[in-house]
C-alpha cells in the first residue's frame, strides 16, 4: 500500500500518499521499512509511511540524474514556468486540505497554517515568474576575443527539510531549485512527512516529468546523511539545527566536494526602545517568540527593553502572552497548538528547569499545559544574565528571556553577543535609532516596528553560524546555478 484514507477535522477524508515519490511514482522503500507518524496534539499515530534507506536515496538519485540529463534539459524556462504555475495552482485549489494535514502532522494552529500554504503559493508563482529570466552576461575583453557568461543548473540537488514549516520550507527550496532547471531529491523531516507527500501527488499532477522532482520520507541519519555523503549529488540545502548543518558540511567535504548552502538556528534580538509606541510593540513582541509555538528560526527569543518603559513594559506583556489561547490546533481561537515532538516537549521542558535552576524569575508560564499532547504554556523569563544557557541556546519553543538596558550601545553589544545572526528587530519611533541599530546588528533580517514578517522576494539567511547563502528573492536563485564563461577567439576578418 502507498496510500491510505485519513480524516482531519475541519476537511473530512482524503487520500494520503505514504510511499516514496521516486521517479513519478509512488512506492515503497527497497528494503520495505516504515515508520509510525505522531499527532502531536494527543500523541496518537496518525499512519505509518515508508522510510527511505541508503539504497532508495540511490534509486531516487540514478532517477534526477536520467532526468537532468535528459528530458528536463530539453524542456525550455518558459515550460518549466508553466509547471511551476500549475503546482501553485494546485497548491491554491487543495489549501485547506494541505493546511489542515500541516496542523494535524505538525500541531500549527489552522488559521496558520493556512496563512503558510497561501505564502507556499505566492513562492511558487514567484519561482515560476524567474524561470525565464536566468540571464547571462556578454563582457568585451579586447577586439580578439568573444566572451560570453552564461548561468547554467547545477545539476541533482539534495535538499533537507524541518518540521517547523513542513509545506513552506518545501515551497522555499522546491521553488528556486527547478526555476533554475535543477533536478532533486528532498526529504522531508522525520515528524512531519505528510504534507511534502501529498504535495507530492500534486507535483505528479502538474505533470513535471519523471525524476525531476523525488520526494522521500526517513531519518537524518539514514536518508539525511545518504544524500550529503552521496558522490553523484551535486549541491545540497539544508534547514535546520547548526549542530546537523555542521555534520553536513562534513560529510560534502569529504564527499565530492558537492556545494552547500545552510539556513540555521537563532537566538535573535528583540528590542524595544523607550520611545516604542509600547502597544504595537508588545503585540509584535508576543508574536516574535510565540508565533509557531516559539518553532522558528528566526524567534525573538531574547527581548531587551529600555529601562524607562520596562516595568510597564513587562506587566502588560505577561498579561498578552498569558492570554494567548493555547489547545486544540483546530480551535477556531486557537493561537498556539501542541510542540511538534514528544523530543522537542522534553528538550524545552528541560530549558525552562534549566532557568528555574540557574536563578532566572519565571513572569509567566513556566509548566506543560494538560496531561496529553505537547502543549507548553507562553513563558517568559527576567532577571537573567547574558552567560546564561537560556540566554545563548536556541530553545526553539515558547520561551523568551526579558532583560533591561539603559543605551543604544549596550544593546547592541549584548544583541550581538551569540555565536547566531540570523534575525533582530528594532522597535522604536526615531528614523535615527532605527537605522543605526539596524546596521549595527550582526543579523540576514532586521525588522524595525514589526517581527516574523517574511516575503518571497526578500532576501532571508544567516551572519554568523546561521547560515551560508540565502533563500528567497532574487538571491536564492545563486544557490542553484553556476557561471560559465566562454571565451571565443574571433578570426581575422576586420582586424587582422
Ligand atoms: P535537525 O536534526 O537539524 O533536523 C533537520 C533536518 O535534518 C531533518 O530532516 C533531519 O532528519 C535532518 N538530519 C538530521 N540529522 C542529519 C544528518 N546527520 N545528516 C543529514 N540530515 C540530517 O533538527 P531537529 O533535531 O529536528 O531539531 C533540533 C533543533 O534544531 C531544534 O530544537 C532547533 O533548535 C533546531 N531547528 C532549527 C530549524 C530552523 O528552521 N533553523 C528547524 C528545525 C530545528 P530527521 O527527520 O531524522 O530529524
Ligand atoms: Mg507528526
Amino acid at each position: 500500500m502507498t496510500s491510505t484514507t485519513l480524516k482531519t477535522p475541519a476537511t473530512g477524508d482524503y487520500e494520503q500518499p505514504t510511499g516514496l515519490f521516486i521517479n513519478g511514482e509512488f512506492v515503497k522503500g527497497v528494503e520495505g521499512k516504515t515508520f509510525e507518524v505522531i499527532n502531536p496534539s494527543d500523541e496518537s499515530v496518525i499512519c505509518s509511511v515508508s522510510e527511505a534507506t541508503e539504497k532508495d536515496v540511490d534509486i531516487a538519485v540514478k532517477a534526477a540524474r536520467a532526468a537532468f540529463e535528459g528530458e528536463w534539459r530539453k524542456v525550455t524556462p518558459e515550460d518549466r514556468g508553466k509547471y511551476l504555475h500549475k503546482l501553485a495552482d494546485l497548491f491554491e485549489r487543495d489549501l485547506e486540505t494541505l493546511a489542515a494535514i500541516e496542523t494535524l502532522d505538525n500541531g500549527k494552529a489552522f488559521s496558520m497554517a493556512k496563512g503558510d500554504v497561501g505564502m507556499c503559493v505566492s513562492t511558487l508563482h514567484y519561482y515560476a515568474g524567474w524561470a525565464d529570466k536566468i540571464e547571462g552576461k556578454v563582457i568585451d575583453t579586447n577586439h580578439e576575443t568573444f566572451n560570453y557568461v552564461k548561468k547554467e543548473p547545477i545539476g541533482v540537488c539534495g535538499q533537507i527539510i524541518p518540521w517547523n514549516f513542513p509545506l513552506l520550507m518545501w515551497a522555499w527550496k522546491i521553488g528556486p531549485v527547478l526555476a533554475t532547471g535543477n533536478t532533486v531529491i528532498i526529504k522531508s523531516a522525520e515528524q512531519t512527512p505528510l504534507s511534502a507527500l501529498y504535495a507530492a501527488k500534486l507535483v505528479k499532477e502538474a505533470g513535471f516529468p519523471n525524476g525531476v522532482v523525488n520526494i522521500i520520507s526517513g531519518f537524518g541519519k539514514v536518508a539525511g546523511a545518504a544524500i550529503s555523503s552521496h558522490m553523484d549529488i551535486d549541491k545540497v540545502a539544508f534547514t535546520g539545527s547548526t549542530v546537523v548543518g555542521r555534520q553536513i558540511m562534513k560529510a560534502a567535504a569529504s564527499s565530492n566536494l558537492k556545494k552547500v548552502t545552510l539556513e540555521l538556528g537563532g537566538k535573535s534580538p528583540n528590542i524595544v526602545f523607550d520611545d516604542a509606541d509600547i502597544d504595537n510593540a508588545i503585540s509584535w513582541v508576543n508574536f516574535g517568540i510565540f508565533f509557531n509555538h516559539g518553532q522558528c528560526c528566526c524567534a525573538g527569543s531574547r527581548v531587551y527593553v529600555q529601562e524607562g518603559i520596562y516595568d510597564k513594559f513587562m506587566a502588560r506583556f505577561k498579561e498578552r502572552a498569558s492570554k494567548n489561547v493555547v489547545g486544540d490546533p483546530f480551535g477556531s481561537d486557537t493561537f498556539q497548538g501542541p510542540q511538534v515532538s514528544q523530543v522537542q516537549f522534553d528538550r524545552i521542558m528541560s530549558y525552562i528547569e534549566h532557568g528555574k535552576q540557574s536563578g532566572a524569575t519565571v513572569e509567566t508560564g513556566g509548566k506543560r499545559k494538560g496531561d496529553k499532547g505537547f502543549f507548553i504554556e507562553p513563558t517568559i523569563f527576567s532577571g537573567v544574565s547574558e552567560d546564561m544557557k537560556i540566554v545563548q541556546e536556541e530553545i526553539f519553543g515558547p520561551v523568551c528571556s526579558v532583560s533591561k538596558f539603559k543605551t543604544a550601545e549596550e544593546v547592541v553589544k549584548a544583541g550581538n553577543s551569540t555565536t547566531y545572526g540570523l534575525a533582530a528587530a528594532v522597535h522604536t519611533s526615531n528614523i535615527n535609532t532605527a537605522i543605526e541599530v539596524s546596521n549595527a546588528l550582526k543579523a540576514g533580517t532586521v525588522w524595525v516596528n514589526s517581527y516574523n514578517m517574511l516575503h518571497h522576494q526578500l532576501p532571508f539567511g544567516g551572519y554568523k553560524e546561521s547560515g551560508i547563502g540565502r533563500e528567497l528573492g532574487e538571491a536564492a536563485l545563486e544557490n542553484y546555478l553556476q557561471t560559465k564563461t566562454v571565451s571565443i577567439r574571433l578570426g581575422n576578418a576586420l582586424f587582422g
